[in-house]
C-alpha cells in the first residue's frame, strides 16, 4: 500500500487502485468514473507534458480504454453545487436584508473536505455557519446512485462509483458514514491524479497518442463556472455568476471576475449586485483560513460569503496532483489552463447547464427543495473532543 501525507496535516493516503481494477473486471458491476476539474490541468505532467497542458480529451479516452462503463465529469456536480450553495447564500442574504438577526453570515463554502475536517476539529462552536451543501464529489455519487442508476436500470449495489481527484482528503470524505445508504457508499473509491497516471502506465496505454474523446451524458456536461472550482477563488466566482443573475434578474454582461482571482493567501473583494454590495473573502491554506475564521467567531467579519480551500492555490495544488515541490510557477500554469478551459466553454454559468435544468425538472424539483436536502446536503460534527483525545 502506498502511504503519503496530506498537507492538511490530518489525513493519510490509501491506494485504492487495486480495488478499482478488481471492480473493472467484475462482470456483475457497472463501473462509472467522475473526474474533478483540477485533474485535467495536471495529469499531463505525469507523461512529461508541460505544466498547464490541458488533457481533458486524452484523460477521457484513457478512462474509456481502462474499461469504465461511463466516463463522467465532476464538473457536472460542481454546477449542481452552485445551484444549491448559491440558493442557500441568497436565502440567508435575503433574511439578513429583511432584518433577521439570527441568520448566519458569512456563509462559508463547504466543498473542500480538508477544510471541513479542520473546522469540525477547531471551530465546533460554528458548525451552523458553513453551507450545508455536499462537495461536488459527494453530490455526484448521490445523484449517480439514484437518478442515474434508475435511468440505467441497475440496482444501487451493482453500481460502482469511482472518482479521480486531485485530493487525498477526498478518500476520507467518501468514507464518511453519513455518505452511505445502508452501508453502501455514494462514492465507492476515490483515487488521485497520480494514481490514475499509474493505472494508465500499468495498462500500457500510450497517453501521448490518444485521440480526444468526449464525456458521456447526462452527467458529463458542464459549464465554465464548474471548471474554475479547481482554482482558489473559483468556487465563489462560479457562485457569483449565478447568484447575481438570480438576485438581480439581470443578465451578467461580463462573467470574468478578475477581482476574485490571484494567489495571495487571503483576498477580499466587493461585488456590486446592482446596487447591493456583496463582500467576499477568500483564503487558501489552513493558516489563512484560521485568521478569517477567528474574525467570524469574534463577530468582526464583514463578509457575506467566504471561500476556503485547504491547499495552496486550491485543488490545482492538491496533495494527489503530480508533485510540484512548492514551485508556484507550476501552480500558476495549471491555474491559467483552468481559466482557458472556462473561456473555451460555450456556457459559463451553472444555472444554464441544460442537463442541470433537466435534472431539477425530472428529478430534484427545486434547489434546496425536499429531495435536494435529502440527497445533496449534509451536517457537521464536533470533532474537537476526538482530536483532544488523540493528542493526549
Ligand atoms: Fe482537496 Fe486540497 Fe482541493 Fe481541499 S483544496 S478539496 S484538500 S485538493
Amino acid at each position: 500500500q502506498c502511504v503519503a501525507v496530506c498537507p492538511t496535516g490530518a489525513l493519510s493516503e490509501v491506494d485504492n487502485t487495486r480495488k478499482v481494477i478488481a471492480s473493472l473486471v467484475d462482470p456483475s458491476k457497472t463501473v462509472i468514473v467522475q473526474t474533478a476539474p483540477a485533474v485535467r490541468a495536471a495529469l499531463g505532467e505525469e507523461f512529461d507534458m508541460e505544466p498547464g497542458t490541458l488533457v481533458t480529451g486524452k484523460m477521457t479516452s484513457a478512462l474509456k480504454k481502462l474499461g469504465f462503463d461511463k466516463v463522467f465529469d465532476t464538473d457536472f456536480a460542481a454546477d449542481l453545487t452552485i445551484m444549491e450553495e448559491g440558493t442557500e447564500l441568497l436565502g440567508r442574504l435575503q433574511k439578513h436584508l429583511a432584518g433577521d438577526k439570527d441568520v448566519k453570515l458569512p456563509i462559508l463554502t463547504s466543498c473542500c473536505p480538508g477544510w471541513v475536517n479542520f473546522f469540525e476539529s477547531n471551530f465546533p462552536d460554528m458548525l451552523d455557519v458553513p453551507s450545508t451543501a455536499k462537495s461536488p464529489q459527494q453530490m455526484f455519487g448521490a445523484v449517480a446512485k439514484t437518478y442515474l442508476a434508475d435511468q440505467m436500470g441497475i440496482k444501487r449495489e451493482d453500481m460502482i462509483v469511482v472518482s479521480v481527484m486531485p485530493c487525498v482528503a477526498k478518500k476520507y470524505e467518501s468514507g464518511r458514514p453519513e455518505f452511505a445508504v445502508d452501508g453502501n457508499p455514494d462514492v465507492d473509491f476515490s483515487i488521485t491524479t497520480r494514481e490514475l497516471a499509474q493505472m494508465i502506465k500499468g495498462a500500457n496505454i500510450n497517453f501521448d497518442d490518444l485521440t480526444d474523446e468526449e464525456f458521456d451524458n447526462p452527467m458529463g456536461e458542464s459549464t465554465g463556472a464548474a471548471v474554475i472550482f479547481a482554482n482558489t477563488g473559483g468556487v465563489i466566482e462560479a457562485a457569483v455568476r449565478t447568484a447575481y443573475e438570480v438576485q438581480t434578474k439581470k443578465k451578467l454582461e461580463k462573467v470574468d471576475f478578475e477581482e476574485l482571482r490571484g494567489f495571495e493567501g487571503i483576498r477580499s473583494a466587493t461585488v456590486d449586485f446592482d446596487g447591493l454590495p456583496i463582500k467576499i473573502g477568500i483564503a487558501h491554506g489552513l493558516g489563512n483560513a484560521r485568521k478569517l475564521l477567528e474574525d467570524v467567531q469574534a463577530g468582526k467579519s464583514e463578509f457575506h460569503a467566504i471561500e476556503i480551500m485547504a491547499c495552496p492555490g486550491g485543488c490545482i495544488g492538491g496533495a494527489g496532483q503530480p508533485y510540484h515541490h512548492g514551485d508556484t510557477t507550476i501552480l500558476k500554469k495549471r491555474a491559467e489552463a483552468i481559466y482557458r478551459e472556462d473561456e473555451g466553454k460555450e456556457i459559463r454559468k451553472s444555472h444554464e447547464n441544460p442537463f442541470i435544468v433537466k435534472l431539477y425538472e425530472e428529478f430534484l424539483g427545486e434547489p434546496c427543495g425536499e429531495l435536494s436536502h435529502k440527497l445533496l446536503h449534509t451536517h457537521y460534527f464536533d470533532k474537537k473532543k476526538k482530536v483532544e483525545i488523540n493528542n493526549d
